[in-house]
């Protein structure tokens, strides 16, 4: 594991590396950010920017969303993919909203995640994004990513993000998600390019593929057992 300050610095690095990293969904307040990002799931954030204006157009906040049906956005958003479960999401989203905040979206981890369709990570990117708190949303990119490099350990989002934040100021939490996350889709994918990587000097994984390296370079070639075909000439010819 990382200590505090070379997190920082490789935190750092990765943000010269992807300048003005941020979500790249299209919002313009908490609650197209809280929808946009249910709709997220299983898509691609280029795929929901397609469908949000034409639905932020119709339901414009949550009292609007809470009165439409499942047969009036189904067909808006569709093309994001599981759109029945999505829409039945949005519409018992915007409806709690409206009967137990006030129609705004709640700067508190404990309300959000009492959303339909709203987990850890959805709530940490409106809260870190639109609200002005403090959070890390961990995705898979994350995971990977910062599993390679040895900020944190295992596979539970949940535990990453408690690793990671616990070695970062709040005030970098949802920076280090979102470099993080563009570093895990442009340079250190399932197969990384290391070569085009600002923070190959503190990585693990890329420590680990050099040692591999070294390691097979150095050991001595294995003699050849293969016996010596015969040449051609030298074959006795059948009598
Ligand atoms: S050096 Fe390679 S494995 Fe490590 S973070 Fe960079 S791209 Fe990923």
């Amino acid at each position: 594991m990382k200590s505090s300050a070379i997190t920082r610095r490789i935190i750092e690095a990765l943000a010269r590396q992807h300048p003005n990293a941020d979500t790249e969904l299209h919002y313009r307040n908490a609650f197209e950010l809280l929808a946009a990002t249910i709709l997220s799931a299983q898509s691609t954030d280029a795929r929901v920017n397609l469908v949000t204006p034409a639905l932020f157009e119709r339901y414009p906040d949550a009292r609007a969303m809470a009165k439409a049906t499942p047969e009036e956005l189904e067909p808006l958003v569709l093309t994001t993919g599981f759109f029945r479960q999505k829409s039945k999401a949005l519409i018992g989203m915007a409806t709690i909203l409206v009967a137990e905040h006030g129609g705004d979206v709640p700067a508190d981890m404990a309300k959000l995640t009492a959303l339909p369709g709203v987990g850890r990570k959805t709530a940490n990117v409106v809260l870190g994004h639109a609200l002005g708190v403090p959070g890390l949303p961990v995705d898979r990119h994350v995971l990977r990513v910062a599993n390679r490099i040895g900020l944190a350990q295992g596979d539970d989002p949940e535990s990453v993000e408690a690793q990671l934040c616990g070695l970062l100021p709040p005030a970098q939490w949802t920076l280090a998600s979102d470099v993080q996350i563009l570093h895990g889709r442009r340079v250190c994918k399932p197969k990384p390019l290391c070569d085009r990587c600002a923070v190959r000097s503190d990585c693990d994984y890329f420590a680990q593929l050099g040692e591999t390296r070294a390691t097979q370079a150095a050991r001595p070639r294995p003699a050849t057992t293969k016996p010596a075909t015969p040449r051609a000439s030298a074959r006795k010819r059948p009598s």
